[in-house]
């Protein structure tokens, strides 16, 4: 069986990279940047004062001062200072030829004829340097970036208004299960309700893709037929859970194959989730997932979600993280890499959650990590250091 990793690259090997289109920046958010970007300008631009104060020269300071002008932000000094002189200035106002200081307000004390001096014998010289933040010309973000609110105001300060970025696929979600009823139904005794459409439309929703809910698909070759290929008129990629595996009514594997669709996957060693469909035609994907949602959750999250990425252009890489194990787990078989819901406490050590295996929704509501068992791992003894993914 194909251990994680592999499959990973397998999975990402086929994703051909989206078309380019721009977006208003307030709309930047999660999408992937389609070229480097660079500084038009120096930040600061020009000689900034860090503070509400007197502009003056160093060597001046604690001296009595005239006060040539006051500088607001926005606007161009007039005067340039020289000895024993001064002009009140604002913070973010340019300061003025000559000055190579600005004692604050706080620090200013005003004589009857329009002087002022510094009450104290040294100042820092509260000015933000042309340029000391960023050069013109040097890097903002560099192609293939995920764009996060932290990268907003780069571009801004660039200049980008409208970033070129990587087109998001079109996705479509269903569940397949004749024993399925919506959410809003109370089932009857031989029926469960919807949770993985959902589940995965969330998921989507984190990645910034809104994802097109084609409902719930019996049991019956022909229909999933019909839903697949309606789907695919429309979308890219198709996620679909259930209906994968090895059972008489896992019409999906079939399905794709007989819609000239290439099955790469359709196991791979996880635990939960070894039941996994990868498939393609062309430009077009299909992941069909497993039915029970913490598989389902988990495969998003390993597979589908890096995969989109890699779509968009970015080579998703999580935060796998160090913890400390708070208990002892055990496991039977180790062929597969586990992954085992926990919290993790303030310090570092990774508390598994009570779960009762891959149906069991509840045990996902409050984990925060994912601990990794790998493969050959029999036993993690408590206090041991392992490996966990954040959710
Ligand atoms: P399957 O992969 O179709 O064999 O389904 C495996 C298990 O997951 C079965 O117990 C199903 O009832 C359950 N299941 C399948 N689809 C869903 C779904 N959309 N929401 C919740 N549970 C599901
Ligand atoms: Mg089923």
């Amino acid at each position: 069986m194909i251990q994680y990793h592999e499959a990973l690259e397998l999975i990402r090997s086929y994703a051909i990279i989206r078309s380019t289109e721009s977006v208003e920046l307030p709309l930047a958010r999660l999408r992937v940047l389609a070229e480097d970007t660079y500084y038009d300008s120096n930040i600061p631009p020009f000689n900034k004062s860090a503070m509400d104060g007197y502009a003056c020269r160093a060597e001046d300071i604690g001296k009595e001062l005239s006060i040539l002008e006051t500088i607001y932000a926005g606007s161009i000094p007039a005067h340039r200072i020289g000895v024993n002189e001064c002009s009140k200035i604002m913070t973010g106002a340019v300061v003025p030829e000559g000055a190579d200081c600005v004692f604050m307000l706080e620090d200013a004390k005003l004589t009857n004829d329009n002087k002022v001096h510094c009450t104290r014998l040294e100042s820092s010289n509260n000015i933000c340097y042309e340029g000391e933040d960023v050069k013109k010309g040097d890097m903002a973000l560099k192609k293939h970036t995920l764009i996060s609110s932290r990268h907003i105001p780069l571009l801004a300060g660039a200049g980008v208004i409208s970033p070129s970025v990587f087109c998001r696929p079109l996705v479509s979600v269903f569940a397949t299960g004749s024993e399925l009823v919506e959410p809003d139904h109370k089932p009857l005794p031989h029926q469960i309700r919807n949770s993985n459409a959902y589940q995965m439309i969330s998921q989507l929703d984190a990645l910034g893709i809104n994802g097109d809910y084609l409902g719930i698909i019996r049991d019956d070759k022909k229909l999933t037929e019909k839903k697949i290929s309606e789907a695919f008129e429309r979308s890219d990629l198709l996620l679909l859970t259930g209906g994968v595996s090895m059972g008489d009514s896992d019409f999906v594997p079939d399905v794709l194959m007989d819609l000239d669709f290439k099955i790469i996957l359709n196991r791979s060693a996880i635990q939960p989730g070894k039941p996994i469909i990868f498939a393609r035609r062309g430009k077009q994907y299909c992941f069909g997932l497993s039915g029970n949602p913490v598989s389902s959750f988990i495969q998003f999250e390993l597979y589908v979600k890096p995969f989109i990425y890699s779509l968009m252009g970015h080579h998703y890489q999580p935060s796998v993280s160090e913890a400390i194990l708070s208990k002892d787990l055990k496991r039977n078989k180790a062929d597969r890499l586990k992954f085992v819901p926990a919290l993790l406490n303030q310090k570092n050590e990774a508390i598994p959650l009570e779960f009762h295996g891959s149906a069991h929704i509840d045990a996902l509501s409050d984990a925060e990590c994912l601990i990794e068992m790998p493969v050959g791992a029999f036993e993690i003894k408590k206090g041991e250091t392992i490996h966990v993914r954040p959710l």
